[in-house]
C-alpha cells in the first residue's frame, strides 16, 4: 500500500488497492465461517503458515483483514490483528506473550477494565507491578531481569495524565522489553506510538476509530521495532514456520485470537471501517470543542479543577503538545463541593449521561459513583479521584450548543 498519501486519503481508497471485487468501493462483508479449497494442499499450507489464506473465520476473515490493513496504515506499522473488543485485544496480547515467572510493569492509571484483567492475571500467577508512568524513573526502578513487558496508555482516563512515552520507549529499547502502548485515547490520528519506539500498539476500535458508538472492536498492531527472534516465549513450531518479524503477531493470532476466540465479526469490521473514514475530521472537531470547553470551565468559579492536557495548568501540558497533534476529546472536571454532581448532570439537556467515550455525541458520567465506585472512597482519594468529578467525552456537536447546555446547567 502507498504510504505517501495523506491519512484520510489512504483510508478512503484502501479497499480499491489490490483487486476490488466487482469494483466495490468497500470491502464486501464476507459472512462465511469456513473456506473451501479445491486443492487440499492449499488448506494444509494455510494451517502450516506456509501460505496466506482463510480456513476458519475465528482466526481470519477477508472483511476483517481489510480493516486490519487500514489500522496498520494508520499506525505506520507492520501488520495488525483485529479483535471483538479492545479488552479482547489486550487480554489476548498479554496471554499470548507472557508466561508464568515473567514480570510486567504497568501504569497505575490504566483504564478500569485493563486494571481488572491485570488483577486477574496476578491471581493466575503473573507478576505485575503498577507504577506512576508519568515519569520513566518509576518504571526504571521496577525493571528486573524477568521483566518482559511494559504496558502504558497515552492519555489516562479520567484524570488525563500523560505517560512519559518517549522516556519509557528508550528504556524498553535499551533493555529489550516489549513496549505496549494503548493508543485508544489519542487514536492514530493524534499520535503514532511507533514514534516513541513502541513494540505493539493497542486500539479500542469502539472509541474514536469506529467513532459512532455503534460497533465494538479492538486491534493490536506490530510496529516492527521489537526483535522477536530472541524472545524466549515464542513457540519453536512458529519459529520454523514464519519470518522472524512476524513471530509476535503469529503467536498472538494463534495463542491469543484463535484459542481465546475474541473474534471480530465481519459486520462490525465493516461498520468500523466506514466510521474510520472520517476519523481525522471528527477528531479535529472534537478536540477543538474540548479545548474551548476546557478554557470556559477553567474560568468558571463553580468548577474547582479541570483535567485536560490542552490547558497550561496540566502537569504534562508541554509533553502532550510535543507528542500529540491535538489534546484529545476527553476531559474531567471537578465541581465545587456545594454543587450536587448528579443534580448538575440531570440539568444537562443535550449532553448524554453515558459511560462510553469517543462517540460523535458528547457524553458525561459521574466518576466516583460509577466507573470508580467499586474501589471505594479511600482508594479513590489515594488515586486523586475527587467525589465531584465528572468525565466528559466531547463530541462533534456545534460548539455554541454545547456551551449553551453547560452554561444553563451551571447557572
Ligand atoms: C474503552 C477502552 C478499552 C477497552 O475497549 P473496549 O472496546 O470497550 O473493550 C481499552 N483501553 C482504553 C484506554 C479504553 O478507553
Amino acid at each position: 500500500m502507498t504510504t505517501k498519501r495523506g491519512f484520510t486519503t489512504t483510508i478512503l481508497h484502501a479497499d480499491r488497492l489490490g483487486k476490488p471485487e466487482h469494483g466495490s468501493l468497500h470491502k464486501p462483508i464476507h459472512t462465511s465461517v469456513t473456506y473451501g479449497h479445491e486443492d487440499v494442499q492449499d488448506l494444509v499450507d494455510i494451517f502450516q503458515n506456509k501460505k496466506k489464506g482463510y480456513a476458519y473465520s475465528r482466526q481470519g476473515n477477508p472483511t476483517v483483514t481489510a480493516l486490519e490493513h487500514k489500522v496498520t496504515n494508520m499506525e505506520k506499522g507492520l501488520s495488525s490483528i483485529a479483535f471483538s473488543t479492545g479488552m479482547a485485544a489486550i487480554s489476548a496480547t498479554v496471554m499470548a506473550l507472557i508466561k508464568h515467572g515473567d514480570h510486567i510493569v504497568a501504569s497505575s492509571f490504566l483504564f478500569g477494565n485493563s486494571r481488572s484483567i491485570f488483577q486477574t492475571y496476578i491471581d493466575l500467577g503473573l507478576d505485575i507491578t503498577f507504577v506512576d508512568a508519568t515519569d520513566v524513573e518509576n518504571v526504571r526502578n521496577e525493571v528486573r531481569a524477568n521483566t518482559k513487558m511494559v504496558f502504558v496508555e497515552t492519555i489516562a482516563n479520567p484524570a488525563t495524565q500523560v505517560a512519559d512515552l518517549q522516556g519509557i520507549g528508550e528504556l524498553c529499547t535499551q533493555k529489550g522489553i516489549i513496549y505496549v502502548v494503548d493508543n485508544t485515547m489519542t487514536s492514530p490520528y493524534l499520535f503514532n506510538p511507533i514514534d516513541v519506539k513502541a513494540s505493539l500498539v493497542i486500539n479500542s476500535l469502539t472509541k474514536y476509530i469506529g467513532g459512532h458508538g455503534d460497533a465494538l472492536g479492538g486491534c493490536v498492531t506490530d510496529t516492527g521495532l521489537f526483535n522477536w527472534s530472541n524472545y524466549p516465549n515464542i513457540f519453536e513450531t512458529f519459529k520454523k514456520q514464519v519470518k522472524p518479524e512476524t513471530l509476535g503477531l503469529t503467536q498472538i493470532r494463534k495463542k491469543g485470537l484463535r484459542d481465546a476466540g475474541g473474534t471480530l465479526s465481519p459486520e462490525a469490521a465493516h461498520t468500523i471501517a466506514v466510521g474510520a473514514e472520517t476519523l481525522a475530521l471528527r477528531l479535529e472537531r472534537a478536540c477543538n470543542n474540548a479545548l474551548a470547553l476546557a478554557q470556559y470551565f477553567e474560568s468558571h468559579p463553580m468548577i474547582k479543577n479541570v483535567f485536560y492536557p490542552g490547558i497550561k495548568s496540566h502537569k504534562q501540558h508541554e509533553r502532550a503538545g510535543k507528542l500529540f497533534k491535538k489534546f484529545g476529546g476527553l476531559m474531567s472536571i471537578e465541581l465545587d463541593e456545594s454543587i450536587d454532581c448528579l443534580a448538575f448532570l440531570n440539568k444537562l439537556k443535550l449532553v448524554v449521561k453515558s459511560s462510553n467515550l469517543g462517540d460523535t455525541r458528547t457524553l458525561a458520567i459521574p466518576v466516583a459513583q460509577t466507573i470508580f465506585f467499586e474501589l471505594g472512597a479511600d482508594k479513590r482519594a489515594e488515586m486523586g479521584i475527587p467525589e465531584t468529578m465528572i468525565r466528559l467525552s466531547v463530541g462533534i456537536e456545534d460548539l455554541e450548543d454545547l456551551m449553551a447546555d453547560f452554561k444553563e446547567a451551571l447557572g
